[in-house]
């Protein structure tokens, strides 16, 4: 398919916030292009509720969200799905990891991974979300994994060396292609490396986002995942978790973001209008989702290209 096309396949995408504060509109842009994407070919635009996360995600705005959707006139199919609601079948695929080895317990806090890192000649440092893990817990001797598991709160990481190594030996010892489709970047081979270690289980939340997301995708049949560039890079890692879990690979556009003059973040910027003031301030949620859609931006902000 190329850029800007309307498949000619059935399509789902979906808009999928985490409820830990109230949408603004960089929210607003990327709901109206994953709707609006859908609706074009007359497929189906699902909403799903990323509440993993239970200290930070909130029923209040929850309420709010859908609130800001139907007045931005965005109206979706079927039921909305709520992450929090799942947790079993994510317990049940990282115990699969479990069992296969592929994923082990993590002790570390954030100051021992940072100090870790700072004393280690190990590189690089960083990866595509911040830095990599340095693999302290990986190397540990399972007697004493055992009793600390039993003792301490830990996390669970992926092994992703070993995963990748396990794909390769599920097919058959051929290399597969981990590759991905992009409808502005194209084909895209994945690295999932350069993230490290990954987090599949929180010490606080039973499932991470990169394991919920690539189950729900494909539970949901998500044959298409519209949502913003910065989450470009965490796809090499669903990507891997499909191949880990036999799951379809959806198509992805990764749109550019609305952000302030200088580049900064929706979510950052401070002053940034959230769609519920403006809706609670009297403003039409249409005109706004038209007046997004025409590319017209209100004063301060600018878009990062697809
Ligand atoms: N829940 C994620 C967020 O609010 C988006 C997940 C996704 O679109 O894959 O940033």
């Amino acid at each position: 398919m190329t850029r800007g096309q309307v498949p000619a396949r059935p399509v789902v995408t979906r808009f999928a916030p985490s409820p830990t504060g109230r949408l603004h509109l960089g929210h607003a842009y990327s709901a109206i292009r994953a709707h609006d994407f859908a609706r074009a070919g007359g497929g189906a635009f699902l909403l799903r509720i990323e509440d993993i996360d239970g200290t930070r995600s909130r029923p209040e705005h929850v309420d709010a969200i859908l609130a800001d959707l139907r007045w931005l006139g965005l109206d979706w199919d079927g039921e909305v799905v709520f992450q929090s609601r799942r947790l079993d079948r994510y317990a049940a695929a990282l115990d699969a990891l479990k069992a296969r080895g592929l994923v082990y317990p993590c002790f570390c806090t954030r100051a021992d991974v940072a100090r870790e890192i700072a004393e280690s000649a190990f590189a690089p440092h960083a990866g595509p979300d911040g830095p990599i893990y340095p693999g302290t817990c990986r190397a540990l001797a399972p007697d004493v994994r055992e009793a600390r598991i039993k003792a301490k709160p830990h996390a669970w990481r992926l092994d992703v060396e070993a995963a990748v190594a396990r794909v390769v030996a599920d097919n058959h010892g051929v290399r597969p292609p981990l590759t991905w489709h992009d409808e502005f970047a194209g084909t895209v081979a994945a690295d999932p490396a350069a993230h490290g270690d990954v987090v599949l289980a929180r010490k606080d939340a039973p499932a991470s986002y990169h394991l919920a997301v690539a189950l729900d995708d494909a539970a949901q049949g998500v044959t298409d995942v519209v949502r913003g560039v910065d989450l470009f890079p965490a796809t090499d890692i669903h990507r891997l978790l499909q191949a880990l879990f036999g799951l379809p690979t959806p198509e992805y556009h990764h749109h550019g973001l609305l952000t302030g003059p200088g580049g900064e973040r929706l979510a950052k910027r401070h002053g940034a209008p959230t769609l519920e003031s403006l809706r609670l301030a009297g403003e039409d949620g249409r005109a706004l989702a038209d007046r997004l859609r025409g590319g017209e931006l209100p004063v301060g902000f600018v878009r990062t290209s697809d």
